[in-house]
């Protein structure tokens, strides 16, 4: 996934998301990121770095591992979707994480 940047600055997409939908004091940040020019996301949103390639990735593909303390991605460690009620959606991904034996 490749950000373009800067793009017109807009109200972050995710802000304003997780604002309406779980804290109304949840701060707006601009969104300076673009992928497909529709969706804006503020640095926050837009793009973390695994700990493991060093590559950066949108955050939905990333992992924290608690043990590790790692930030891994799911090109490191294929994850599998499970059909699961998570915020405003249907389903989650499920990853185990071998070096930790922890799943998530
Ligand atoms: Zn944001
Ligand atoms: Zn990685």
């Amino acid at each position: 996934m490749h950000f373009y940047q800067p793009a017109d600055p807009q109200p972050c997409y995710y802000c304003v998301k997780i604002s309406n939908q779980e804290e109304t004091d949840y701060p707006i940040r601009e969104g300076i990121f673009t992928v497909e020019q529709m969706i804006f996301r503020c640095s926050w949103h837009a793009q973390f770095e695994c700990s493991r390639c060093g590559k950066f990735h949108h955050y939905s593909w990333l992992y924290w591992c608690p043990k590790t303390e790692e930030l891994i991605c799911g090109s490191c460690n294929k994850p599998s979707m499970k059909p699961v009620r998570f915020w405003d959606r249907t389903y989650a991904y499920n990853m185990f994480l071998p070096f930790c034996l922890i799943s998530l």
